[in-house]
């Protein structure tokens, strides 16, 4: 049913979800997309010695949460060999997913839940978000993510939320993060505005911050069990909270990405035209070492910090039990991103796996020596803050590439959403909770109406509304084989940026 014109052969595959409409926009992006293909072509017409070997774009798949973005459309996964294309990640990179299980049930939480509220406003956006970082550990940070912080922070480091890393288990902690939480790097580029003065302790003002738009922090109910033997041994429960996070690297990421999006266009060859749709590639070949080098630093500086941003955030929310409900156990079932580059050996040769808006989802084998070598890898599908959210085990579906969906996906634009749906608006305001750093509640915010009204503009645009909905998606990734449905998940309080 899809219309594409794809005069070059690629292989594309699109695993559609007969309930939502494919927006014309969304086909138009990706087909404007695969004059990637012009693009290689001429350049390496014009220099071939740039290339190690011949550049080929092996396949293009798209999820069933498929939407457009800018250049490269949401639920993309495409596999080159030759190049890389820097913008196939997103802006984001490394944004992603984590989910913790408590001991806590919803019923408890449920009793306090003005208190939780209370503790959230204040950790998440007032006093109690403490992360000091002194220049070795930020360094660390960057170089070698979150292995880096269990090798550099001791236990003297206990100020705020530190106290919460030590309880943590470093090997079962990396054993759960997606390539344990570490893509290393040799030197830290172009985040200059972010390092602060390397000798003095220096609250970080970007680390432990959810980000706008979609990003949150939810609290959520084990709602149905759908595996019970996966349930069990992730040690989900129904009725237990769980915590889920989704974050990326924030203005770190973005000033990574402008850095090295700006060298990679830079090397564009004067002779050759411009690519038509805007997406410059790089090429992997002796005399593009530097640029690939820099590259693949500046990816992993940026997608080290989200690692740490992801477990912060989790840590936060931790602390916010705590404050309401005393000792409470707070474990790691899983961390990965859905924003980033990975390199592959599986066809005999070296190729790039781009996942934007698209997470991986390995079978058992490939999860070998994790604690997901019996089931495949967790695999975190969030719908909305007024919707359920799932947790599936991965299959390793050779026809995406070992991946899957990674949410609902929007179905209108943050344009449409303003227009109209006054009456779902309000009954989603009544129906969940939601907390965002401003409280309609007090008395000088109730009588501020701009702040008022651009903070419920930014939530009507993530409201359920404007998203597809998560159950067809998650069919379309059972039945096509993608992965399968563990246990499915219910909003209890989404904290918002
Ligand atoms: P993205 O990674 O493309 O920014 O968004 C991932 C997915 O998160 C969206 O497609 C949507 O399904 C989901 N989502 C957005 N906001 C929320 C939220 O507040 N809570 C939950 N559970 N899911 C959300
Ligand atoms: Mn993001
Ligand atoms: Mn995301």
């Amino acid at each position: 049913r899809l219309e594409l014109i794809n005069p070059y052969g690629i292989d594309v595959t699109l695993f559609a979800n007969e309930e939502v409409p494919i927006e014309p926009v969304a086909v138009a992006e990706l087909q404007a997309m695969l004059q990637l293909q012009e693009t290689i072509e001429d350049i390496y017409k014009a220099c071939p010695k740039r290339f190690s070997v011949e550049p080929v774009i092996e396949s293009v798949a798209i999820t069933p949460d498929f939407h457009k973005a800018r250049g490269i459309p949401v639920g993309t996964i495409l596999e080159t060999s030759g190049f890389l294309v820097p913008q196939a990640i997103g802006n984001d990179i490394n944004c992603g997913m984590r989910l913790h299980r408590t001991s806590l049930t919803a019923d408890q939480l449920k009793a306090s839940v003005n208190t939780l509220e209370i503790a959230c406003r204040s950790i998440f956006f007032e006093a109690g978000r403490r992360i000091p970082l002194a220049w070795p550990h930020r360094e660390a940070l960057l170089l070698s993510g979150i292995e880096g912080l269990y090798a550099t922070v001791d236990k003297t480091f206990d100020e705020g939320l530190w106290s919460y890393f030590h309880r943590t288990d470093r090997d079962e902690t990396l054993a759960r993060i997606e390539r344990r939480g570490c893509l290393s790097a040799s030197r830290v580029h172009g985040l200059e505005d972010f390092l602060g003065h390397r000798e003095r302790l220096h609250r970080d003002s970007q680390i432990g911050s959810i980000g706008g738009g979609n990003h949150f922090v939810e609290f959520q109910k084990v709602e149905r069990i759908l595996d019970g033997q996966i349930a069990h041994a992730w040690g989900l429960e129904p009725g237990m909270v769980t915590i889920m996070v989704h974050t990326g690297s924030v203005s770190v990421g973005y000033a990574s990405g402008s850095f090295y999006r700006d060298q990679v266009r830079l090397r564009h060859p004067t002779s050759v035209r411009r690519p038509q749709n805007g997406i410059d590639i790089l090429p992997i070949g002796p005399e593009d070492g530097e640029a690939e080098s820099l590259f693949w630093d500046s990816m992993n500086n940026a997608a080290n910090f989200a690692y740490a941003n992801r477990m912060f955030l989790a840590l936060m929310a931790w602390a916010s039990l705590e404050n309401c409900f005393g000792e409470t156990r707070c474990e790691l079932l899983y961390d990965a991103p859905h924003n980033m580059i990975w390199k592959e050996q599986s066809k005999g040769y070296e190729t790039y796996i781009h996942r934007k808006g698209a997470c991986p989802a390995r079978g058992f084998d490939a999860m070998a020596g994790t604690p997901f070598a019996y089931y495949g890898e967790p695999v975190l599908v969030p719908g909305s803050m007024g919707a359920s959210s799932y947790v599936l085990a991965g299959n390793g579906f050779p026809g995406t590439n070992q991946s899957a969906a990674h949410g609902a996906g929007r179905a209108i634009s943050r344009g449409a959403s303003m227009k109209g749906f006054d009456r779902e608006f309000q009954q989603f305001l009544e129906e969940f909770r939601v907390v965002t750093p401003v409280d309609f509640r007090r008395q000088d915010i109730r009588q501020r109406s701009d702040i008022r009204h651009k903070k419920l503009a930014d939530l009507r645009q993530e409201a359920p509304f404007a998203y597809k909905g998560i159950g067809s998606v998650i069919e379309t990734i059972q039945s096509s084989g993608m992965a399968r449905p563990v246990a499915e998940l219910k909003p209890l309080m989404t904290v918002k940026g």
